[in-house]
Protein backbone atom coordinates (compact mmCIF):
# COMPACT_ATOMS: atom_id res chain seq x y z
CA UNK A 1 0.00 0.00 0.00
CA UNK A 2 1.74 3.38 -1.09
CA UNK A 3 2.53 5.58 1.54
CA UNK A 4 0.51 7.88 -0.32
CA UNK A 5 -2.79 6.02 0.39
CA UNK A 6 -2.04 5.47 4.16
CA UNK A 7 -1.07 9.32 4.86
CA UNK A 8 -3.90 11.28 6.96
CA UNK A 9 -5.36 14.43 5.61
CA UNK A 10 -3.97 17.13 7.67
CA UNK A 11 -7.23 17.19 9.78
CA UNK A 12 -6.90 13.73 10.71
CA UNK A 13 -3.48 12.92 11.16
CA UNK A 14 -4.15 14.19 15.28
CA UNK A 15 -7.03 11.71 15.60
CA UNK A 16 -5.59 8.14 14.73
CA UNK A 17 -4.12 6.03 17.23
CA UNK A 18 -0.42 6.36 17.60
CA UNK A 19 0.11 2.63 16.40
CA UNK A 20 -1.28 4.38 12.82
CA UNK A 21 1.08 7.70 13.29
CA UNK A 22 4.30 5.79 13.84
CA UNK A 23 3.52 3.35 10.72
CA UNK A 24 3.32 6.39 8.57
CA UNK A 25 6.57 7.76 10.13
CA UNK A 26 8.59 5.33 10.49
CA UNK A 27 7.53 2.81 8.93
CA UNK A 28 9.42 0.90 6.14
CA UNK A 29 8.34 3.19 3.02
CA UNK A 30 10.84 4.07 0.70
CA UNK A 31 13.19 3.26 3.05
CA UNK A 32 16.29 0.85 2.94
CA UNK A 33 15.30 -1.40 5.64
CA UNK A 34 15.66 -5.26 5.84
CA UNK A 35 15.79 -8.16 8.16
CA UNK A 36 18.42 -6.93 10.43
CA UNK A 37 17.02 -3.82 11.22
CA UNK A 38 13.68 -5.56 12.64
CA UNK A 39 12.88 -3.84 15.83
CA UNK A 40 14.31 -0.62 14.85
CA UNK A 41 11.06 1.02 12.88
CA UNK A 42 7.33 0.27 12.60
CA UNK A 43 6.93 -2.90 11.01
CA UNK A 44 4.12 -3.40 8.61
CA UNK A 45 3.49 -6.73 10.46
CA UNK A 46 3.54 -6.53 14.23
CA UNK A 47 0.81 -8.29 15.24
CA UNK A 48 -0.60 -11.75 13.70
CA UNK A 49 -3.65 -14.09 14.11
CA UNK A 50 -1.84 -16.83 14.07
CA UNK A 51 -1.40 -19.71 17.09
CA UNK A 52 1.70 -19.11 19.30
CA UNK A 53 4.87 -20.07 18.23
CA UNK A 54 3.81 -20.40 14.17
CA UNK A 55 6.57 -20.39 11.73
CA UNK A 56 4.02 -18.95 9.25
CA UNK A 57 3.95 -16.34 10.87
CA UNK A 58 7.25 -15.51 11.26
CA UNK A 59 8.24 -16.12 7.39
CA UNK A 60 5.42 -13.42 6.68
CA UNK A 61 7.14 -10.88 9.12
CA UNK A 62 10.63 -11.70 7.91
CA UNK A 63 8.78 -11.44 3.97
CA UNK A 64 7.51 -7.97 5.08
CA UNK A 65 10.92 -6.62 6.22
CA UNK A 66 12.60 -7.85 3.54
CA UNK A 67 10.83 -6.35 0.41
CA UNK A 68 12.78 -4.13 -1.63
CA UNK A 69 9.70 -1.90 -2.22
CA UNK A 70 6.81 -2.60 -0.09
CA UNK A 71 4.53 0.65 -1.26
CA UNK A 72 4.88 -0.75 -5.19
CA UNK A 73 4.22 -4.43 -4.06
CA UNK A 74 1.45 -6.36 -4.50
CA UNK A 75 0.85 -9.50 -2.84
CA UNK A 76 -1.14 -12.45 -4.10
CA UNK A 77 -2.70 -14.93 -1.62
CA UNK A 78 -5.14 -18.45 -0.97
CA UNK A 79 -6.58 -20.00 1.25
CA UNK A 80 -4.95 -21.04 4.34
CA UNK A 81 -2.89 -20.26 7.08
CA UNK A 82 -0.65 -17.81 5.17
CA UNK A 83 -3.11 -15.64 4.14
CA UNK A 84 -3.95 -14.96 8.01
CA UNK A 85 -1.69 -12.29 9.00
CA UNK A 86 -1.26 -10.68 5.15
CA UNK A 87 -5.25 -9.58 4.56
CA UNK A 88 -4.18 -7.14 7.75
CA UNK A 89 -0.55 -6.09 6.63
CA UNK A 90 -0.34 -2.17 5.53
CA UNK A 91 0.85 -3.48 2.04
CA UNK A 92 -1.67 -4.22 -1.45
CA UNK A 93 -3.17 -7.41 -0.71
CA UNK A 94 -5.27 -9.48 -3.21
CA UNK A 95 -6.57 -13.17 -2.29
CA UNK A 96 -7.94 -15.46 -4.57
CA UNK A 97 -10.19 -18.86 -4.86
CA UNK A 98 -7.82 -21.51 -3.59
CA UNK A 99 -4.81 -22.13 -6.10
CA UNK A 100 -5.28 -19.78 -8.70
CA UNK A 101 -2.94 -17.49 -7.10
CA UNK A 102 0.04 -17.37 -9.73
CA UNK A 103 -2.64 -16.94 -12.69
CA UNK A 104 -4.23 -14.12 -11.05
CA UNK A 105 -0.54 -12.90 -10.31
CA UNK A 106 0.13 -13.46 -14.03
CA UNK A 107 -3.12 -11.56 -14.54
CA UNK A 108 -2.32 -8.23 -12.04
CA UNK A 109 1.51 -8.38 -13.54
CA UNK A 110 0.94 -7.48 -16.94
CA UNK A 111 -1.66 -5.42 -16.27
CA UNK A 112 0.64 -3.11 -13.79
CA UNK A 113 3.40 -3.20 -16.63
CA UNK A 114 0.63 -1.61 -19.23
CA UNK A 115 -0.31 0.80 -16.65
CA UNK A 116 2.84 1.83 -14.66
CA UNK A 117 5.32 1.42 -17.64
CA UNK A 118 8.17 3.26 -15.79
CA UNK A 119 7.68 1.80 -12.13
CA UNK A 120 8.67 -1.64 -10.91
CA UNK A 121 5.30 -3.01 -9.34
CA UNK A 122 6.50 -6.33 -7.91
CA UNK A 123 3.85 -9.22 -8.00
CA UNK A 124 4.56 -11.84 -5.20
CA UNK A 125 2.49 -15.12 -4.64
CA UNK A 126 2.66 -16.07 -0.80
CA UNK A 127 0.86 -19.10 -0.26
CA UNK A 128 1.07 -22.27 1.60
CA UNK A 129 2.18 -25.77 0.21
CA UNK A 130 -1.69 -26.79 -0.23
CA UNK A 131 -2.31 -23.87 -2.56
CA UNK A 132 0.74 -24.14 -4.84
CA UNK A 133 2.17 -27.94 -4.14
CA UNK A 134 -1.56 -29.54 -4.80
CA UNK A 135 -4.46 -27.64 -5.58
CA UNK A 136 -2.33 -24.60 -7.86
CA UNK A 137 0.43 -26.62 -8.93
CA UNK A 138 -0.96 -26.55 -12.57
CA UNK A 139 -1.09 -23.12 -12.44
CA UNK A 140 2.15 -22.25 -10.78
CA UNK A 141 3.59 -24.64 -13.08
CA UNK A 142 2.21 -22.87 -16.23
CA UNK A 143 3.27 -19.19 -15.01
CA UNK A 144 6.69 -20.40 -14.71
CA UNK A 145 6.67 -22.31 -18.07
CA UNK A 146 5.26 -18.67 -19.79
CA UNK A 147 8.02 -16.96 -17.82
CA UNK A 148 5.99 -14.09 -15.93
CA UNK A 149 8.12 -11.87 -14.17
CA UNK A 150 6.71 -12.98 -10.93
CA UNK A 151 8.00 -14.57 -7.27
CA UNK A 152 6.55 -17.02 -5.88
CA UNK A 153 7.07 -17.80 -2.48
CA UNK A 154 5.73 -21.04 -0.82
CA UNK A 155 5.48 -21.20 2.86
CA UNK A 156 5.87 -25.21 3.58
CA UNK A 157 4.21 -26.12 7.21
CA UNK A 158 4.08 -29.48 5.27
CA UNK A 159 0.11 -29.89 6.69
CA UNK A 160 -3.51 -28.82 5.44
CA UNK A 161 -3.13 -26.90 8.82
CA UNK A 162 -6.19 -24.60 8.91
CA UNK A 163 -9.17 -27.35 7.66
CA UNK A 164 -7.60 -29.63 10.69
CA UNK A 165 -4.42 -31.46 9.37
CA UNK A 166 -4.75 -33.28 6.48
CA UNK A 167 -1.58 -34.50 4.05
CA UNK A 168 -0.80 -32.34 1.43
CA UNK A 169 1.51 -33.17 -1.06
CA UNK A 170 4.30 -31.36 1.14
CA UNK A 171 3.70 -33.54 4.21
CA UNK A 172 6.79 -36.05 4.29
CA UNK A 173 5.95 -39.61 3.34
CA UNK A 174 5.04 -41.73 6.77
CA UNK A 175 4.41 -38.45 8.11
CA UNK A 176 1.22 -38.55 10.46
CA UNK A 177 -1.68 -36.41 10.69
CA UNK A 178 -4.79 -35.82 12.19
CA UNK A 179 -6.24 -37.18 9.58
CA UNK A 180 -3.92 -38.94 8.04
CA UNK A 181 -3.18 -41.44 11.30
CA UNK A 182 -1.90 -43.90 9.74
CA UNK A 183 0.98 -42.01 7.66
CA UNK A 184 1.47 -40.29 4.52
CA UNK A 185 2.18 -42.77 1.61
CA UNK A 186 3.77 -41.41 -1.16
CA UNK A 187 7.05 -38.50 -0.58
CA UNK A 188 7.16 -34.92 -0.54
CA UNK A 189 6.44 -33.62 -4.10
CA UNK A 190 9.66 -31.61 -5.12
CA UNK A 191 8.42 -28.23 -5.99
CA UNK A 192 12.07 -27.18 -5.72
CA UNK A 193 13.33 -29.41 -8.25
CA UNK A 194 10.43 -28.67 -9.85
CA UNK A 195 11.05 -24.96 -10.56
CA UNK A 196 14.47 -25.45 -11.64
CA UNK A 197 13.62 -27.12 -14.63
CA UNK A 198 10.08 -25.73 -15.48
CA UNK A 199 11.44 -21.81 -15.77
CA UNK A 200 12.93 -20.46 -12.48
CA UNK A 201 15.72 -18.26 -12.76
CA UNK A 202 16.34 -18.05 -9.18
CA UNK A 203 15.38 -20.27 -6.43
CA UNK A 204 15.90 -21.34 -3.01
CA UNK A 205 15.25 -23.56 -0.40
CA UNK A 206 15.71 -21.88 3.28
CA UNK A 207 13.95 -22.59 7.29
CA UNK A 208 12.94 -19.72 9.27
CA UNK A 209 15.44 -20.40 11.73
CA UNK A 210 17.78 -18.71 9.01
CA UNK A 211 15.83 -15.11 9.22
CA UNK A 212 18.84 -13.81 7.23
CA UNK A 213 19.07 -16.09 4.80
CA UNK A 214 14.79 -15.50 4.10
CA UNK A 215 15.29 -12.01 3.57
CA UNK A 216 18.02 -12.18 1.40
CA UNK A 217 16.39 -14.82 -0.56
CA UNK A 218 13.19 -12.84 -1.06
CA UNK A 219 14.79 -9.59 -1.84
CA UNK A 220 17.02 -10.98 -4.87
CA UNK A 221 13.62 -13.37 -5.74
CA UNK A 222 12.14 -9.96 -6.08
CA UNK A 223 14.75 -7.91 -7.89
CA UNK A 224 15.61 -10.77 -10.30
CA UNK A 225 12.10 -11.20 -10.85
CA UNK A 226 11.50 -7.21 -12.24
CA UNK A 227 13.85 -7.98 -14.95
CA UNK A 228 14.72 -12.26 -15.89
CA UNK A 229 11.60 -14.03 -15.20
CA UNK A 230 9.99 -16.55 -12.66
CA UNK A 231 11.63 -16.97 -9.29
CA UNK A 232 10.88 -19.04 -6.30
CA UNK A 233 11.45 -19.37 -2.83
CA UNK A 234 10.82 -21.89 -0.49
CA UNK A 235 10.66 -21.56 3.36
CA UNK A 236 9.55 -24.51 6.06
CA UNK A 237 7.48 -23.12 8.60
CA UNK A 238 6.61 -25.60 11.33
CA UNK A 239 3.33 -25.78 12.59
CA UNK A 240 3.15 -26.37 16.40
CA UNK A 241 -0.67 -26.75 16.59
CA UNK A 242 -0.70 -29.52 13.96
CA UNK A 243 2.86 -31.04 14.30
CA UNK A 244 2.41 -31.15 18.04
CA UNK A 245 5.20 -29.19 19.55
CA UNK A 246 5.46 -26.45 22.52
CA UNK A 247 5.27 -23.22 20.41
CA UNK A 248 8.60 -22.23 21.86
CA UNK A 249 10.38 -25.13 20.08
CA UNK A 250 9.63 -23.48 16.53
CA UNK A 251 13.05 -22.35 16.20
CA UNK A 252 14.62 -25.42 17.21
CA UNK A 253 12.46 -27.78 15.10
CA UNK A 254 13.49 -25.89 11.81
CA UNK A 255 17.08 -25.62 12.85
CA UNK A 256 16.89 -29.69 13.04
CA UNK A 257 14.92 -30.25 9.92
CA UNK A 258 17.85 -27.88 8.07
CA UNK A 259 20.02 -30.90 9.07
CA UNK A 260 17.68 -33.24 7.89
CA UNK A 261 15.55 -32.75 5.12
CA UNK A 262 15.12 -29.08 4.31
CA UNK A 263 19.29 -28.00 3.86
CA UNK A 264 19.65 -24.63 2.54
CA UNK A 265 19.67 -24.49 -1.15
CA UNK A 266 20.33 -21.89 -4.13
CA UNK A 267 20.15 -22.05 -7.99
CA UNK A 268 20.29 -19.51 -10.43
CA UNK A 269 20.33 -19.17 -13.86
CA UNK A 270 23.92 -16.91 -15.55
CA UNK A 271 21.84 -14.15 -16.37
CA UNK A 272 20.67 -13.89 -12.45
CA UNK A 273 24.02 -14.12 -11.36
CA UNK A 274 25.28 -11.45 -13.47
CA UNK A 275 22.31 -9.26 -12.44
CA UNK A 276 23.16 -9.95 -8.49
CA UNK A 277 26.62 -9.45 -8.75
CA UNK A 278 25.38 -5.66 -10.74
CA UNK A 279 23.20 -5.23 -8.41
CA UNK A 280 25.16 -5.15 -5.65
CA UNK A 281 27.95 -3.18 -7.09
CA UNK A 282 25.34 -0.25 -7.84
CA UNK A 283 23.91 0.10 -4.34
CA UNK A 284 27.38 0.35 -3.28
CA UNK A 285 28.19 3.31 -5.52
CA UNK A 286 24.61 5.17 -3.96
S1 LIG B 1 -2.42 -24.09 12.55
FE1 LIG B 1 -0.18 -24.12 12.36
S2 LIG B 1 0.31 -22.97 10.49
FE2 LIG B 1 -1.82 -22.48 11.10
S3 LIG B 1 -1.68 -20.64 12.36
FE3 LIG B 1 -1.61 -22.39 13.75
S4 LIG B 1 0.59 -22.84 14.02
FE4 LIG B 1 0.38 -21.54 12.22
Amino acid sequence: MSIKIITPVAEFAELLPQEYKDLVAHGPYNERRFVRDLGTFKEIVDEHPHCAGCGVALAIRLLAAALPSPADTLIVGTPGCSFFALIQTALNYSNTAFGNQNAVATGLKRMLEIRFPHVHKDVVVVAGDGGIADIGLDLTLHSWFRREKITTVMLDNEVYANTGGQESGMSRQGQVLNMAPRGKHFPKIPVFELAKVSGCVYGVRVTVASPHKVGRAIRNAILIARELGPTYVQVYTPCPTNMKFPPNQTLKVAKEAEKDHYSYEEFMSAEAAEYLVQSKAESKEM
